[in-house]
């Protein structure tokens, strides 16, 4: 245990700082979250996330938390259904996974933010608090400035702050780049009832429509929606090439349906059903591997430390598995900046394994040759 604890500031209230703190107060240890965010309730959190046992799971075991997640989760979203552009199925003899058992689950974003938010000591999480910069004071703390203008020294600063960090320009010089992949989402309210074809043709779980370096993919929530994404290779500034603004949902309709051309009209019909609004989502990885030398007082988790295209191993139970390894080396040696290295060795290669891996995936996907797999024989 830490005699004394140290001040440790973890940016960005995601799923990895969020499990980061709730390891790290169920050991003990104090530890104040800095998030972007006005409020929890600020943004809408997007659709499901399928957590494994290994990452996530596991995780939520560390954190105490997973009899909860047991409660919301819905195996059933376990259901993949992979047709080819005349919606015909690719796998027809591929057997329904009995709920539970490949040991994934989905749960959405928000229950699981919240799952973690209420799990937390009341004021950890200082909304509204978007970090600016960090000054080194050389002995290892560090002063970080918010755009609130308040600043505060840490003797440790946990960079949980997703894709654009703050903190990680302190560490490294690696920036996202764009993938060449893009993914336009849309979706469906009250599928079921309003959208019956539809929420038929997705099933319980997800659905994925392939063919000739396109992709529609569609994926249920617990409240009876469906996000739907659009997925291609193009450039990443595709809708201002064909002339139109994300905003006129028309005219990004009549693109979509232009690209999708020659589709089964069941699936064209996800395109021009949908409930409208799409929102561009460019896909963005960090070089492979992305390894940094060890800073005191600083380090990264998370999409932070790994962003990594969703081609395979699962991003927010990386940054979960993360957290929860951090928290425990923290509280498991009696010098900090002892416990972030030790966390570290085992992190970057963990991190450039399943980097590799999802860039294997995403040398593969949307290609017009890309090998028919079913997603539950994914290779590790
Ligand atoms: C289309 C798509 C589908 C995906 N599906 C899955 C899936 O099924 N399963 C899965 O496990 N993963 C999935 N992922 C990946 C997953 O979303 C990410 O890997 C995961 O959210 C990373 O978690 P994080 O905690 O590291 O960062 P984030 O979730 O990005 O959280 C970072 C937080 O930091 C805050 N922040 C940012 N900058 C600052 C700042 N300067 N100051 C204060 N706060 C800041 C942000 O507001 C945010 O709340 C998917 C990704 C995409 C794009």
């Amino acid at each position: 245990m830490i005699p004394t604890p140290p001040r440790i500031a973890i940016i960005g209230a995601g799923p990895g700082g969020l499990t980061c703190a709730r390891v790290l107060q169920r050991n003990g240890v104090p530890v104040t979250v800095f998030e972007h965010d006005a409020s929890a309730g600020a943004r809408p959190q997007g659709g499901t996330l399928e957590l494994d046992m290994t990452t996530g799971q596991a995780a939520l075991r560390a954190a105490g938390l997973y009899e909860e997640f047991a409660a919301l989760a819905r195996p059933a979203g376990q259901e993949v259904r992979l047709l080819d552009h005349t919606a015909t199925a690719l796998f027809p003899d591929a057997p329904t996974p009995t709920p539970g058992a490949a040991g994934h689950s989905e749960i959405d974003r928000g229950e699981l933010r919240r799952l973690l938010l209420d799990s937390l000591t009341p004021g950890t999480v200082r909304w509204g608090s978007y970090l600016r910069t960090l000054h080194p004071l050389g002995d290892g703390r560090h002063r970080a400035e918010f755009d609130d203008g308040h600043s505060e020294t840490f003797d440790l600063v946990i960079g949980a702050d997703g894709s654009w960090s703050r903190v990680r320009p302190m560490l490294s010089d690696a920036t996202p780049h764009y993938t060449g992949v893009t993914f336009v989402e849309s979706g469906f309210e009250d599928a079921g009832t309003r959208h019956p074809e539809a929420a038929r043709l997705v099933g319980a779980g997800s659905m994925r429509a392939e063919s000739a370096g396109k992709a529609l993919i569609a994926r249920r929530d617990s409240r009876g929606r469906i996000r739907l994404y659009a997925a291609f290779r193009g450039s990443q500034d595709w809708a201002l090439e064909a002339g139109v603004r994300m905003t006129d949902t028309e005219a990004v309709r009549a693109v979509l349906l232009d690209r999708f051309a020659g589709w089964d009209e069941r699936l064209l019909a996800l395109l021009r059903d949908n409930d409208g609004g799409f929102a561009h989502r460019p896909l963005f990885a960090l070089p492979v591997p992305h390894t940094w030398t060890h800073t005191p007082g600083l380090t990264l988790l998370g999409d932070a430390a790994h962003l990594m295209p969703p081609f395979a191993p699962p991003g927010a139970g990386l940054a979960m598995l993360d957290g929860a390894e951090l928290a425990r080396a923290l509280t498991g040696h009696r010098d900090p900046d002892e416990a972030v290295r030790a966390y570290e060795t085992a992190l970057l290669p963990r991190a450039a394994e399943a980097a590799e891996h999802a860039a294997r995936g995403l040398a593969e996907a949307l290609t017009p040759d890309a090998p028919l797999r079913h997603p539950r024989a994914r290779r590790r």
